[in-house]
């Protein structure tokens, strides 16, 4: 399996929650089914510019260019944040996870493959995929259903102003600048790959071709992932078929009800979601929470944010885990007095059914009041029934949807109660309010946690 990761020059927001959520839930139930899943995901480190075109700055470059740093660590600190938000909402990490600049010489010689199988062209030192050639052997446009007039209606270049033959062919390379800041050697000059080559190169690579699934956000489709497989038929031909067997997209997020971006103040980040600190929130919320909104919903709908969606959709984790909770407190009885392998495959028939996490949630929800009859001694199970029920829960929710049980919740409210101490010992010390700093002191070593003063900040570990 093979999913398109962030390109690395920016906080994560809820568009790349989604997008790992959805497909660390496809990764965790092939699994639970028994697969043994390769799952790659890239990282993109070099080659995408501005407008997802072949114009337009690279958008690693001008995080560095403003932020002035070097390019590397624009990716590396973006590659740490993303890592930590997807960490938090207990996203597995993918078995492999290249980067582009880390595989120029494989993008190198699948260009050089499509050249030499005349389906691209070289000018003044980039190489451009020729997509009126391409189209005699190959449908182009499968995946988004695009002709070739609405391709040309897309394209913001006028006619004469491009190297290209035609607005619609794409870089396979670009040359570069002498000034320009990432730059590799190559057969047609100093240059650096298109964007789409990378991830056809990397999935390829690590994968074969074809390869099983390849999965990302419905906004890839075009012209990345239509790029993705005219590059796989141009370099491999007929056998390439499409790339993948299998191509999974997920929608995509709105802010109630609009687009979410920069420009309409409605752009939310991942961390924004955890803290608060945003103008559409009025508190932070749990990672679960924002997981439990992402799996609530089908992955091929979009998802609907707004903090009222949000605050829901904790709630009804939290009641979910406390049932779940109540479930280790029941007692078998020597018969069952209604059956509970019917309702644990009505579950996998809905995550059979185009992996449908809302369906499935919502029978959890219908079994919550079972659980409290059942404690009430109202109804009865038998002791392999409820270890059943006891291990459908588990499996489901813990194994494939990827939710935390709650003690992890709580550990969370705890991590911020403490930090919120210690911050207020800071405060009562710096204004020498010595008698208040040493009760709230003494109380955190009462509850096992020790502080670690430094001049600047002040660190806690537990201990005994
Ligand atoms: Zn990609």
């Amino acid at each position: 399996m093979y999913v398109c990761g962030p390109t690395v020059y920016g906080d994560p927001h809820l568009g790349h929650a989604r997008a790992a959520v959805t497909f660390d839930v496809l990764y965790r139930y092939l699994r639970y089914l028994g697969y043994r899943v390769r799952y790659v995901r890239n990282i993109t480190d070099v080659g995408h510019l501005e407008g997802d075109a072949d114009e337009g700055e690279d958008k690693i470059l001008k995080k560095a260019r403003l932020e002035k740093v070097e390019p590397i660590e624009v990716a590396q600190r973006y590659t740490a944040l993303y890592h930590r938000a997807m960490d938090a909402l207990n996203v597995l990490r993918p078995s492999i996870e290249p980067t582009a600049t880390g595989h120029i010489p494989q993008q190198i010689q699948m260009i050089e493959r499509i050249l030499a199988a005349g389906y691209a062209y070289v000018v003044n030192g980039s190489v451009y995929l020729d997509v009126e050639k391409y189209r005699r052997d190959f449908a182009y446009g499968v995946l988004s259903g695009r002709n070739i007039e609405e391709l040309l209606a897309g394209t913001r270049e006028l006619e004469g102003q491009s190297e290209k033959k035609n607005p619609w062919d794409f870089a396979l390379w670009k040359r570069a600048e002498p000034t320009h800041l990432m730059q590799w050697d190559s057969p047609w000059g100093r240059g650096y790959p298109g964007w789409h080559i990378e991830c056809s190169a990397m999935s390829t690579h690590y994968l074969g071709v074809p390869f099983d699934i390849h999965g990302g956000g419905i906004d890839l489709i075009f012209p990345h992932h239509e790029a993705e497989i005219a590059q796989a038929h141009a370099c491999f031909g007929e056998a390439a078929h499409h790339q993948a067997r299998f191509w999974v997209h997920n929608n995509l997020v709105t802010i109630e009800g609009q687009k979410m971006s920069k420009s309409l103040g409605n752009f939310i980040t991942v961390e924004e979601v955890f803290t608060g600190h945003h103008p559409k929130l009025t508190r932070g919320y749990p990672p679960m929470a924002l997981r439990f909104l992402i799996l609530q919903a089908h992955y091929r709908s979009t998802l609907d944010f707004s903090e009222e969606a949000l605050a829901a959709a904790y709630k009804a984790y939290l009641r979910l885990i406390s049932a779940y909770q109540r479930l280790s407190q029941l007692v078998s009885h020597p018969y069952s007095t209604y059956s509970v392998q019917a309702w644990r495959e009505r579950v996998f028939s809905a995550l059979n059914d185009d992996l449908n996490t809302a369906a499935a949630l919502a029978l959890f929800f219908e079994q919550i009041e079972d659980i409290i009859r059942l404690y009430r001694n109202e109804i009865h199970l038998s002791g392999e029934d409820l270890e059943t029920l006891r291990n459908t829960w588990k499996e489901v929710l813990f194994d494939i949807l990827g939710l935390r049980p709650i003690e992890a919740v709580q550990r969370e409210k705890w991590d911020r109660l403490v930090d919120f101490l210690v911050r207020l010992r800071r405060q009562a010390r710096s204004e020498k309010n010595y008698m208040l700093a040493d009760i709230l002191r003494n109380e955190l070593r009462a509850v096992g946690v020790k502080l670690l003063d430094f001049p600047d900040e002040t660190l806690w570990e537990l201990s005994e």
